[in-house]
């Protein structure tokens, strides 16, 4: 590990201080660079100052999106060590993007090797303070210089890393979510299964439109009958009814989200009944009118969960809850926080230990 051909910048930047810190502003010195080309595969690793890239205007990426990106983090502990969260179950993710979007896999054992050399070198970048992160965007795209559509001949993977605030600088807050009649996510046979590019650009205006009726996000019904939950804006949707945990299958249309996958397994620990089943926004806005609508949450890397204080559809609002965080959203926050920072035990062998180089 970590024997990439590495230059080392110059001129390494001053770190902004912990407190300071929002989301992907700030990037660290370096990034991990690796081409691929047709005949030859996957070529030319290396760790480079970090900078920008220099495209020919006709490159295929930047006008028909054929590119994929993932997001991981990376946390400090307070044993001072820095831990990665599932990042093989990320890479793997970052491959099942690539076959859908007709891109060149990696081997799962090069993205880690690319993660953990990364780190190492910027691993003083790494936030120390409380609920502060380090974020990972490993990104592949298409760079033929040639205007036709077609799966690109050539590539560029490309790593970034940037040290990232706490999301819940103010606590964790429940959000308003309108499930929206108007704009549909993805279909089944398209692309809802990938981290490409395109589905963030087709998210802009139902995310715009939402927050201009006063809400923060958008939760998506599936495409066909505009009855089925799908996902809420970036995260993977759950929903508890009764003695019962709901959350939509992974049937072609959402994302397979890590940490939905961390909840599950959570929950299914805890003895807890989790429902994987198509469920309509009918009943969810039932469940919330007659009271047994307990909980509802989204959840993602970014966040963790985020708890949904109001759902509103068709112009009537239920508040969830009281709009408070229910008990179930705050103990699988708890949970899986505790195990990001090494401060409960890792019973499932989540996290690893990546060291400085
Ligand atoms: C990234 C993402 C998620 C959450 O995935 P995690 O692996 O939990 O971060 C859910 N839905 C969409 C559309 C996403 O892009």
């Amino acid at each position: 590990m970590g024997d990439f051909p590495t230059t080392r910048t110059k001129t390494p930047k001053p770190k902004p201080a912990d407190e300071t810190l929002s989301f992907g502003k700030v990037l660290t010195d370096h990034m991990f660079l690796m081409d691929y080309d047709e005949g030859k595969g996957w070529h030319s690793p290396r760790i480079v100052p970090y900078g920008p890239l220099s495209l020919d205007p006709a490159t295929s990426v930047l006008h028909y999106g054929q590119a994929i990106f993932d997001g991981l983090k990376a946390f400090r502990g307070d044993d001072g060590k820095v831990r990665l969260f599932r990042p093989d179950r990320h890479a793997e993710r970052f491959n099942r993007s690539a076959g859908i979007m007709c891109m060149p896999e990696l081997p799962v054992d090069i993205i880690r090797q690319s993660f953990d050399a990364l780190i190492g070198v910027d691993h003083a970048w790494v936030p120390h303070m409380p609920g502060t992160s380090l974020y990972l965007r490993p990104t592949i795209i298409a760079t033929d210089v040639f205007l036709g559509v077609h799966p690109a001949h050539s590539y560029l993977y490309f790593l970034i890393l940037s040290p990232v605030g706490s999301y819940y600088s103010e606590g964790v807050k429940p959000v308003r979510i309108l499930a929206s009649d108007s704009h549909v996510r993805a279909v089944k046979g398209g692309t809802g299964e990938a981290k490409t590019a395109a589905n963030y650009a087709a998210s802009l205006a139902g995310q715009r439109d939402a927050a201009a009726a006063g809400y923060t996000q958008v939760l998506y019904l599936d495409g066909v009958h505009r009855r089925y939950l799908d996902e809420v804006g970036t995260m993977n949707i759950m929903v508890r009814i009764g003695d019962e945990v709901i959350t939509p299958p992974l049937a072609g249309t959402i994302l397979d989200g890590v940490t939905r996958n961390s909840a599950m397994t959570l929950m299914q620990d805890w003895g807890l009944r989790i429902s994987e089943r198509p469920i309509t926004i009918d009943e969810v806005m039932q469940a919330g009118r007659d009271g047994t609508l307990r909980e509802m949450w989204g959840t993602g890397t970014a966040a963790v969960v985020s708890p949904v204080g109001t759902l509103g559809y068709k112009g009537e609002d239920v508040t969830i809850n009281g709009g408070e965080t229910g008990e179930l959203t705050r103990k699988l926050y708890d949970s899986i926080v505790g195990i990001q920072y090494g401060r409960t035990n890792d019973a499932h062998g989540w996290t690893s230990v990546v060291e400085p180089v």
